[in-house]
């Protein structure tokens, strides 16, 4: 029987949840016998602050650049994903995740979810973005406050 996934791409935003979908993606790579790339996007301040800043945000973006650099390095470490299959990127998240898993041939994206209660069981932002317009499968971890 084939591998149901062969590469699976875990994304992760740095956050303390960030261990929840970690450990999902980990638990899924074991079970499929498939290898595991990981990647944390570094957006661009000036898009997060409506592209219009009037101050330079290098140094403010270089040392966001490395505070990543460092998370995102350590929690490969924890999951035994060596720094070749660890990308650090910069733009916006559902783009350059989507691009990063058609370049490495991903065929699974891992996300995180945030579970939230009655009609406004929805995705988060980066979910929605990362599901819509993907390559290959999507899962969303749901974490958070679900229950
Ligand atoms: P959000 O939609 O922002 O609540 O994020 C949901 C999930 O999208 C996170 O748990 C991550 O899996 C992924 N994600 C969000 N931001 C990033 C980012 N900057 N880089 C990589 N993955 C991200």
């Amino acid at each position: 029987m084939s591998k149901a996934f062969k590469h699976i791409l875990l994304a992760v935003d740095l956050t303390e949840e960030s261990t929840q979908v970690s450990e999902k993606a980990a638990a899924l790579a074991n079970a499929f016998g498939a290898t595991m790339s990981c990647t944390h996007v570094v957006e661009p301040l000036s898009l997060a602050y409506g592209g219009d800043v009037p101050m330079d945000l290098t140094t403010v973006q270089d040392q966001l650049h490395d505070t990543a650099k460092i998370q995102l390095t350590r929690l490969a470490a924890t999951l035994d994903v060596p720094s070749e299959r660890c990308h650090l990127v910069f733009g916006r998240p559902e783009t350059e995740i989507h691009l990063l898993a058609e370049q490495i041939g991903a065929d699974l994206i891992v996300v995180g979810s945030h579970g939230r209660h009655g009609l406004a069981l929805l995705l988060g932002s980066t979910s929605t973005g990362v599901l819509h317009g993907s390559p290959c499968d999507v899962l969303a971890v749901r974490v958070g406050d679900a229950s």
